[in-house]
């Protein structure tokens, strides 16, 4: 999914340590294969290339992946969209490309998350219309944090963090102290604008810094509001903490999108969700609960 993963356990076994190690490593690399819009044998190649044409029968966990992202597009009134790709897949950051007005005029309207049906019976999935794409860029680096921490805890591990791009989950504390969890400072590379000391959670950043490109001073970047069809300028960076990695990574993207007026208050209607937001004047807010930091 193009970028780097991380992984840290606290265990007294080194044979154990290195083999859980390297299953970390070969789950992460398994949804790759799985999930990846840069690999074509990928399922989610397969919908993109076929889904609209007839029903794809897809394996039970891409399945629940897309459910799960239908439920934060409904939960955020389509500020989530894995569709946001039947545009978004025009954009080519390190080219410095963009769709044109005309071809972002024509296909806006497919960017909507209620083309895409799914069976559950049947396990299959079916887009609506001719060039609907989608893209799970904003929810599958948490799910595959989850599956590789969900792993570990079966495993019995009682200290680790792991880490792919901005999405991180961590297992107990470190040994007696909490974890610290720095933010990326969303304007200066190789920076932490703050750090967050944590336990047993999870906890995603959205940043405008990671994929994109400026023209004309205007920064074009990978988080695309699906109203547009263009990248979405209310917010630089949002952090979301919870207790599944999935969660906070779909949920950051969506609170980037919303900016956080409406962000903020999307966040506090779910119990056990925190959310720090930098918005588009490099402001910082805070969900209630953290306002005491
Ligand atoms: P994240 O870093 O978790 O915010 O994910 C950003 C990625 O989410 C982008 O690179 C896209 O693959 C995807 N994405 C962009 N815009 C949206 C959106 N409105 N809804 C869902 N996913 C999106
Ligand atoms: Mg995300």
């Amino acid at each position: 999914m193009g970028t780097e993963a991380r992984v840290e356990i606290w265990e007294e076994n080194p044979k154990k340590a290195a083999r859980l190690i390297k299953q970390v490593i070969e789950e992460m690399e398994r949804i790759n294969q799985l999930m990846s819009p840069y690999i074509s044998s990928s399922e989610l190649s397969k919908l993109n290339k076929s889904a609209a044409k007839r029903p794809i029968k897809i394996s039970k966990e891409l399945f629940s992946l897309l459910k799960t992202s239908q439920e934060f597009s409904g939960l955020s009134h389509g500020a989530f969209d894995i569709t946001f790709a039947s545009v978004g897949y025009q954009y080519d950051y390190r080219e410095g490309k963009s769709p044109s007005k005309d071809f972002i005029d024509k296909n806006k309207s497919l960017i909507n998350y209620e083309l895409i049906k799914l069976n559950k019976k049947k396990s299959t999935v079916t887009f609506l219309k001719p060039g609907v794409k989608i893209d799970l860029g904003g929810i599958a680096k948490g799910h595959a944090v989850d599956q590789a921490i969900n792993m570990l805890l079966q495993e019995g591990v009682e200290h680790a963090f792991v880490q792919a791009g901005g999405d991180s989950r961590l297992i107990g504390d470190k040994k007696g102290r909490l974890w610290n969890i720095g933010i990326r400072h969303p304007r200066k590379e190789g920076e932490v604008i703050t750090q967050v000391p944590l336990e047993n959670v999870a906890i995603s950043t959205s940043g405008d810094y990671e994929r994109f490109y400026i023209k004309n001073g205007e920064r074009v970047h990978h988080i695309i509001d699906p109203r547009t069809g263009k990248s979405s300028s209310k917010s630089i960076s949002v952090t979301i903490i919870a207790d599944s990695s999935t969660k906070a990574d779909a949920l950051s993207t969506t609170v980037f999108v919303l900016g956080f007026e409406k962000g903020l208050a999307l966040i506090e209607s779910i119990p056990g969700v925190s959310a720090i937001v930098i918005d588009n004047q490099g402001k910082f807010h805070y969900t209630k609960d953290l306002n005491s930091y």
